[in-house]
């Protein structure tokens, strides 16, 4: 049985450094370079893996784990490591960066071809929810990365990755619903979804969106031993999320405490 502890303090750590970064020399930083549907983001980590700095901008270029607004992705993968690199007072060099699984042979050279073109000198590029279990470590079990455009599963078993998937269905359909349902447009709908004390009221209305993230959970799982999930993911976020994913599979779900960095700052520890 794994806890989150770890997990929890990292990411809490993350937090508090998105807000001051650290300013103590190290001999070298690892970034980790999320570009998602919904959130790009930076993680930087120190000589020692400890989060130092972070960065995010909500942005609107990459679609279903595709990057489609190649120059404004790498104008603002750039900006957000000058701004990070101006607040460490050292230049970053290196960085590593995710895709969604199965979107590799498709879209790998472009999500590398943006870290490059901003700047970074790319050390790895691995999938979505693999690095999210850097920060993990599970065992056995699932992993499902949501997204803001889609949702990734990554089964482990004995520490390694046996299976991984990747479906266009995210926080993206989720603002969509929201939007429907109260008549808002789609970025006020977006807005409304990630507040916290809106959430309650949500979780019905999200009900059927999130079933049907359950029931990708479950085509993919099957025939797989899988008694827990994990979920991460932005996405993720949302209260009660966890007890209709774990109603509809039937399989213990679990979530960290801050579910939206992990990935991130997995990415960053396989620099
Ligand atoms: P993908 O992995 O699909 O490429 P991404 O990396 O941009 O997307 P994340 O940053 O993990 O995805 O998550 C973004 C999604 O999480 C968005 O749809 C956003 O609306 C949602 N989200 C963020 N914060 C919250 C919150 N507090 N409550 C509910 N949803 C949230």
């Amino acid at each position: 049985e794994i806890t989150f502890d770890s997990c929890n303090q990292l990411v809490s750590q993350f937090e508090a450094v998105v807000k001051n970064p650290v300013r103590e020399r190290s001999s070298v930083y690892y970034t980790g370079v999320d570009l998602g549907t919904a959130c790009v983001v930076l993680a930087v980590l120190d000589e020692n893996f400890k989060p130092v700095a972070g960065a995010y901008r909500y942005a609107d270029v990459v679609r279903d784990g595709m990057v489609v607004d190649y120059i404004g992705a790498i104008r603002i993968v750039r900006e957000l490591k000058a701004e990070l690199e101006e607040k460490l007072d050292t230049e970053l060099l290196y960085a590593a960066a995710a895709i969604p699984p199965g979107t590799d042979s498709l879209d790998g050279g472009a999500i590398k071809n943006v870290v490059q073109g901003a700047g970074f000198e790319i050390t790895a590029l691995l999938d979505e929810p693999t690095a999210a279990n850097a920060v993990l470590k599970i065992q056995n079990g699932a992993v499902v990365d949501i997204g803001g455009g889609t949702t990734g599963i990554s089964i482990l078993k004995d520490g390694k990755v046996v299976y991984v998937a990747d479906e266009p269905t995210g926080g993206t359909h989720f603002s969509l619903v929201v939007s429907g349902a109260y008549n808002l447009s789609f970025s006020e709908a977006e807005l409304y979804k990630r507040k916290e004390e809106n959430h309650k009221e949500l979780l019905p209305v999200l009900k059927p969106v999130i079933e049907k993230v359950a029931s990708i959970i479950n085509r993919h799982i099957k025939g797989y031993d899988v008694d827990e999930i994990y979920l991460v993911g932005g996405t993720c976020c949302l209260a009660g999320i966890e007890t209709i994913i774990e109603k509809q599979t039937g399989i213990r779900t679990r979530k960290p405490e801050n579910p939206m960095f992990v990935t991130p700052l997995g990415i960053a520890f396989s620099c």
